[in-house]
């Protein structure tokens, strides 16, 4: 089916499961893969291998809720690609969680890791739920009868899921459970962000924001923008968003803004990342921070900084607020922040973006440690996964950032090209079955 929609000039092949009408978020990511097209020479033959998943299994899930009645959910696994290894990427509980969102997200995966050349593929899971509905009883049934669900495609060579948006450690726990019960042996690589005692790895919880302070870092030195002083403003404060806020300013960077669910905050004095984190956890929301003031969600977009950091979810830069920004610079903690046409209009306004499948890589990588130190039943120190952590998103951001310039084309477009074409050779070299 060939269909054209507002967020794109571009005619798309999509897949008949897919509403026409509204392809969701899985627009983003053909659109994307239109535009590196170009420059896959005698790959393109492969082109369409990225455009069609590999596989998506869509389960129904029944849980008793603590009333004693049954609610039904819906949820996830799609496995975009396995060329160059098992398909990796997390699980998502939220609300607004679609087919094409986790569609997106697991082909994001593949692009990522190919882009910092993890031996996987990509894949993605979800549960459409809020999960601030439920008590932790009805989350660890609800988790444990997905995991049986998608136990026919997982499992530490196949399919290895991780923590995502709303989901963490305590999950993965419930979900390496299950599935060692199913398989009758204790699999602790089916998962990756376990807690520490069930097979974790180390450094694992702060990877991602390490990551994007890392990846942020090497593009301020390439912009010559100084790291001391220098003004961040973050969206999200989950997993990525806090962490990175705290390394910059662990390294003397100014937090003058951070937005999440629960309102905006600036300070020009800068806002201390420990202390919003303690008044999150004290009152429940950001907002009311001492020595800070409150804006409105849109008047973030426009606040005064040198790098803006979305850490939260898909689709928020968009034609409606990239006009606004003043950074010279965004690290895209979240997966699929940018709208492509704002991605254009932040080319032109010269804005330096360091895209999603680069700047948050560093969470899968350690969870690629994660998974080494599980199979091999060795567990390294602290320091020596930051210390490689550190190397793995450094040399691929350097060699990312000579393909951009050889190129002219964005940072994305670079990761594109190098994932993509790292992608459809190992495709290529492997052959059709049968
Ligand atoms: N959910 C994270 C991401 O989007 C990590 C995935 C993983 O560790 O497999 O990259």
């Amino acid at each position: 089916m060939t269909v054209t929609t507002p967020d794109s000039p571009i005619k798309h092949q999509i897949p008949s499961y897919l509403d026409p009408n509204n392809i969701g978020p899985y627009e983003i990511f053909l659109e994307q893969v239109e535009r590196v097209t170009p420059y896959l020479g005698h790959l393109t033959k492969w082109v369409e291998t990225l455009k069609r998943p590999k596989r998506i299994l869509v389960v129904d899930i029944p849980v008793h809720l603590d009333d004693g009645t049954v609610a039904h959910f819906e949820g996830y696994r799609v496995q975009h690609n396995t060329s160059r290894g098992p398909a990796k990427g997390g699980v998502r509980f939220h609300q607004d969680v679609t087919l094409s969102e986790v569609m997106a997200l697991s082909a994001w995966m593949t692009i990522k890791n190919a882009a910092v050349n993890l031996p996987y593929g990509g894949g993605k899971g979800g549960i459409r739920i809020d999960p601030r509905n439920y008590s932790q009883s009805e989350l660890e049934r609800i988790t444990r009868r997905y995991t049986s669900e998608i136990g026919l495609i997982i499992g530490p060579e196949k399919d290895i899921p991780a923590p995502d948006v709303n989901t963490g450690p305590q999950t993965m726990a419930w979900m390496m459970d299950t599935y060692s019960m199913n398989v009758g042996r204790t699999a602790t690589g089916v998962v990756t962000g376990k807690p520490i005692s069930l097979g974790g790895s180390l450094g694992r919880s702060d990877a991602t924001g390490r990551g994007v302070f890392v990846t942020g870092a090497e593009a301020m030195k390439k912009l010559g923008m100084p790291m001391e002083g220098a003004r961040i403003a973050v969206q999200g404060f989950g997993n990525v968003g806090e962490a990175a806020a705290r390394i910059f300013h662990g390294a003397g960077a100014k937090i003058v803004a951070i937005q999440d669910v629960t309102g905006t905050i600036v300070s020009e004095k800068g806002i201390d990342p420990a202390k919003a984190l303690a008044h999150l956890k004290a009152t429940g929301k950001i907002t009311g921070l001492e020595g800070t003031e409150e804006i409105t969600r849109d008047e973030f977009w426009s606040v005064d900084c040198d790098v803006m950091v979305p850490a939260a979810l898909e689709k928020q830069i968009t034609l409606a607020n990239a006009g606004q920004i003043r950074a010279k610079l965004i690290v895209e903690g979240a997966n699929g922040p940018t709208i492509p046409a704002a991605d254009d209009l932040l080319a032109e306004k010269g804005i330096t973006v360091v895209p999603d499948v680069l700047a948050n890589a560093g969470g899968v990588t350690v969870s690629y440690f994660e998974w080494v130190q599980d199979f091999s039943s060795f567990f390294w120190t602290e320091e020596e996964i930051n210390n490689r952590l550190d190397r793995i998103m450094q040399d691929a951001f350097r060699s990312l950032w000579d393909v951009k310039e050889q190129h002219g084309v964005t940072l994305r477009t670079a990761v594109y090209i190098v994932s993509c074409t790292r992608v459809l050779e190992a495709r290529a070299l492997r052959g059709l079955y049968p």
